[in-house]
């Protein structure tokens, strides 16, 4: 805590995994003497650095990015890019931390990184988020490349965003060098099902969770927060295998639509106007809107916080347990509160971590890198059931690390230790790195 003040996220997620790491440390006493733990929880690298940018009023503002390189045993760093004013320190750090512990449940060579802004992109143009991009890139273009560091979106970043920033790479570098970023357009080396395979894999988890309980999605009242990337594609993907999606959200209020969504009204809303859910009940008055309304109070069987981290709370989860709930998958990072995922532990309740049940997306990005190595593009059909054979081999792994290290249906032991074990041997192999 003394060595990283004030970065309450990233001692959030360090202590998630350190809690159910001792089994470990019981069968490879070499990992304490290697001390591995207290390398693994420091990055390699970060760096922090000012963009500048001018707004469409002439007026220069001023923004703080991050870089944070956490381990590359593995692989390249991997890990997106986030823009939000919420961004800091703790924030970069706990999404890279998480991140090399899901990118090593992959089984794909990739190590764990992170970035992000401060910028806030709401309300700006696309002038605006080109200059931002551009002057971003302008700084880390230096420590990036295909076989160093390579980002994709998160939070505020798609396609868009990753264009710019791919086109000031290429500008600044004066190489097409694909495999730099992920996330592209498919006309410029991105990859088919990659914009729907977060999403679509945190579904693809939690229908194989129920599997191991003999049940499945059909005829499911499901209820996913958020309304941006992955919980447009989850509710897509849940609706595809029979479940009805009846909620969504974004950061100001609740949509709750008894008919279960009609998803093409929700991504004319959010990815052609950019506007706000509640657009959403002004055409279909069906639907009702609650402004700041709390999306996990309404029953369900099966719920997907896909929005953003610590969105579910203890209090949360009671209500959910109480209506019914029996399945939670994470399509977000740590969206869940450590009471919350006490709370479903001890009500028996299928919790699928986002280490686990949101790693759909970065494995399609190795997927992209694989494509944009052998200058070659893969159907939409095989790129998704490679999507669900990994995210199936991810379940499979977690239930089976779970069990032989003493904590049975624990997904959220079985993927810490798996991810840890892996990338452990790799250091131990390495010396003293
Ligand atoms: P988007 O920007 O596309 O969507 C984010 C959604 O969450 C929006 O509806 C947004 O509402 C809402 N949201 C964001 N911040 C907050 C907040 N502080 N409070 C309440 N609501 C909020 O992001 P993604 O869908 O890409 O990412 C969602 C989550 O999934 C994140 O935790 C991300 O790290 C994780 N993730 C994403 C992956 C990907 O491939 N995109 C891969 C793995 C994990 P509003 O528009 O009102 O802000």
């Amino acid at each position: 805590l003394h060595r990283n003040p004030g970065e309450t996220e990233f001692h959030q997620s360090v202590h998630g995994v350190l809690q159910t790491l001792g089994p470990v440390l019981v069968k490879y006493p070499e990992f304490a003497d290697l001390k591995i733990i207290q390398r693994i929880c420091e990055p390699e690298r970060q760096i922090i650095f000012r963009v500048p940018w001018q707004d469409d009023r002439g007026e220069l503002q001023i923004n703080r990015a991050f870089r944070v390189q956490f381990n590359s045993a593995l692989g390249p760093y991997k890990g997106g890019i986030r823009f939000h004013p919420s961004v800091y320190l703790g924030i970069v750090k706990f999404l890279g931390f998480s991140q090399v512990f899901k990118n090593a449940l992959t089984g794909l060579p990739i190590g764990g990184g992170k970035g992000g802004s401060d910028f806030d992109p709401k309300g700006r143009s696309d002038g605006e988020i080109m200059r931002f991009c551009q002057s971003l890139i302008t700084e880390m273009y230096r420590y990036l490349g295909e076989y160093t560091d390579v980002p994709a979106g998160d939070i505020g970043v798609g396609q868009r965003e990753v264009g710019y920033m791919f086109g000031q790479y290429k500008r600044l570098t004066n190489r097409f060098e694909s495999g730099v970023f992920t996330g592209k357009g498919l006309d410029w080396g991105g990859s088919r099902a990659r914009t729907e395979a977060t999403g679509y894999g945190a579904v693809f988890f939690t229908q194989e969770m129920l599997k191991a309980r003999n049940d499945s999605l059909e005829g499911k009242r499901v209820v996913i927060s958020g309304a941006g990337n992955v919980a447009v594609f989850a509710t897509q993907k849940a609706q595809q295998l029979g479940a009805k999606v009846i909620a969504c959200s974004d950061s100001r209020g609740v949509i709750l639509d008894e008919d279960g969504l009609d998803l093409d009204l929700l991504r004319q809303i959010k990815e052609r106007e950019r506007g706000p859910v509640s657009d959403y009940a002004e055409r279909k008055p069906s639907a009702k809107y609650r402004e700041n309304g709390c999306i996990w109070e309404i029953p369900c069987e099966v719920a997907l916080p896909c929005a953003t981290q610590n969105e579910l709370t203890g209090k949360d989860a009671k209500a959910l347990v109480e209506n019914g709930c029996i399945a939670v998958a994470e399509g977000a990072n740590m969206p869940v509160t450590p009471e919350g995922i006490q709370t479903f532990r001890e009500a028996g309740i299928a919790f699928g971590p986002g280490k686990a049940a949101n790693a759909g997306g970065v494995a399609t990005s190795a997927l992209e890198m694989q494509q944009n190595a052998s200058r070659d593009s893969w159907t939409f059909e095989y790129t998704e059931a490679r999507l669900q054979e990994i995210m199936a081999n991810i379940h499979q792994t977690c239930f089976e690390t779970a069990e032989e290290y003493g904590s049975p249906g624990n997904y959220s032991a079985g993927a810490n230790i798996a991810g840890f074990v892996k990338v452990a041997r790799a250091m131990e192999a390495m010396g003293h790195i």
